[in-house]
Parts: structure tokens; C-alpha cells; sequence
């Protein structure tokens, strides 16, 4: 679970992020939305272990977060991919850092994608979903303790982001991992996350947490 107290960030005297507090249950998606510059990717540099120059708590299960005692999933907007790697070495990349190049190739993973037949492809060989199901394939295959994942569809037109938000429900039950979803679609947030946190401008606050009522059970 996260758990975030009293953060805080500033950049040359002024907030950028302002007294957030949010707590995220292990194993749910929270997605975040709010308007551009209000401080999203800070927040998502900070859970990552990246972004350090912060004040108050932030703990991912209890320790500060470090990219080395954690595994965290990250998948950008424009999905990552190394462009000089084929798509089987883009998918390994994380696996090789955690697993110091021991690591199979998550074939169960490739199929379900359906990606096994682009595997020797580089990425300007790829459309924009399949560069996303590469991008997908990878931070799923770290079988994180976070996943981050930051306007992941929106450089995807409609239909092609509609159905990534399914491919990546289906991933997402398979391993529950917990999730925090930056976005700038309120369907995408109401689709995808059981949390929904609104920021408001800069300086960044927390507006408003709402319990997503499509998930109610
Ligand atoms: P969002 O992801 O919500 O668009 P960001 O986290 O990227 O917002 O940026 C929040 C604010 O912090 C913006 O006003 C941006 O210009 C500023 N900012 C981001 N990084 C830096 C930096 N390294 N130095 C100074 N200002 C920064
Ligand atoms: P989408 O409808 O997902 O945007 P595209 O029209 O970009 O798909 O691509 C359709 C097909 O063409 C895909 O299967 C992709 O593999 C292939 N393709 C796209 N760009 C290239 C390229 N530069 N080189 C080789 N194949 C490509």
C-alpha cells in the first residue's frame, strides 16, 4: 500500500506540490487527474524513487521508495521503447536489470499480447498499440510491486485506446499489481480506477478523492 503524508515539493521557492495526502490500497488502481502542470509527473518521480527533493512521507509497503528495494513498472506516454532494440530486447530490458540478464522470456506474456510475431521488429516498425502491448509487455513481465504509468493511451487515437484499456484490465487482474494511472481523460479514470484523485492547478492539491461508484460492490 502507499501511503503518502503531508508531501510537499517545491521548485525555486515555489509549490509545485502541495500538502498531499492520499493513501492507495495494495492491489487497486488509483488514477489521478487534473490539469497540465499541476504536478502529476512529480508525483509519479517520486513513487518511482526518482525524484527525491521532497518534503513529508511517502512509503511504498512501509520503505521510502528506491528503484533498488522496490520492482516499479513505469510506462510513459510515449511508451518507452528503446528505438535501436528489437522488440524482444525492449521487453527484456527491465527483467535483465532485476534478474541481472538472467531472465526467460516471458513467452506467456508475448502470446497474450499477441506479439509473438513481432518480436524481431523495432519499434518505428510497429504501429502505436503494438508499441504500447510492447511497452505493457515489459513493466508486466516485472511482476512490480508498483506500477506506474503515466498518460499511457493518450497518444493513441480512440478506438486504439479503448481497446488498450481492456488489454490492460486483463493484464492488471491477472496480477493485481498496484497502480497509480496518470491521466487527463475522466472516462479513462472512471473506466480504469477504483480511486479517482483530482488535483487542482498549480500549486498542486488534492481536490477531491472520490471512490469510483462503478466499482462499488
Ligand atoms: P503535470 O505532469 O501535471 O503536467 P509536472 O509534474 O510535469 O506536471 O510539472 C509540475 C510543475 O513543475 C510545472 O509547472 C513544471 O513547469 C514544473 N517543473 C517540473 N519539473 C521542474 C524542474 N525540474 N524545475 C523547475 N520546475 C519544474
Ligand atoms: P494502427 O491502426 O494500429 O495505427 P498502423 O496503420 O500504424 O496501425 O499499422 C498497420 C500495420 O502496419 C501494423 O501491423 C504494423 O506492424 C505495420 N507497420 C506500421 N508501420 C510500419 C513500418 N514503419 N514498417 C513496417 N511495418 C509497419
Amino acid at each position: 500500500m502507499i501511503q503518502i503524508d503531508n508531501l510537499f515539493v517545491k521548485y525555486d521557492n515555489l509549490n509545485i506540490l502541495e500538502d498531499i495526502n492520499l493513501q492507495m490500497a495494495e492491489g487497486s488502481v488509483c488514477a489521478v487527474i487534473g490539469p497540465s502542470g499541476c504536478g502529476k509527473s512529480t508525483l509519479l518521480n517520486i513513487l518511482a524513487g526518482i525524484n527525491h527533493d521532497y518534503e513529508g512521507k511517502v512509503f511504498i509497503n512501509g520503505m521510502k521508495p528506491s528503484p533498488k528495494k522496490q520492482t516499479i513498472g513505469f510506462i510513459p506516454q510515449n511508451y518507452g521503447l528503446l528505438p535501436w532494440l528489437k522488440v524482444k530486447d525492449n521487453i527484456m530490458l527491465g527483467l535483465n536489470i532485476k534478474h541481472k540478464n538472467n531472465s526467460q522470456i516471458p513467452m506467456d506474456l508475448i502470446d497474450s499480447l499477441g506479439l509473438n510475431k513481432l518480436l524481431n521488429r523495432y519499434p518505428k516498425e510497429l504501429s502505436g498499440g503494438q508499441q504500447q502491448r510492447v511497452s505493457l509487455a515489459r513493466a508486466f513481465a516485472l511482476k512490480a510491486d508498483l506500477l506506474l504509468m503515466d498518460e499511457p493511451f493518450s497518444a493513441l487515437d480512440a478506438i486504439t485506446r479503448e481497446e488498450m484499456q481492456d488489454v490492460f484490465i486483463n493484464l492488471w487482474q491477472q496480477q493485481n499489481v498496484t497502480t497509480v494511472l496518470v491521466t487527463h481523460y475522466v472516462e479513462e479514470a472512471l473506466y480504469l480506477g477504483q480511486k479517482i484523485v483530482v488535483m487542482t492547478a498549480t500549486p498542486g492539491k488534492v481536490y477531491k478523492i472520490i471512490d469510483n461508484p462503478l466499482f462499488a460492490d
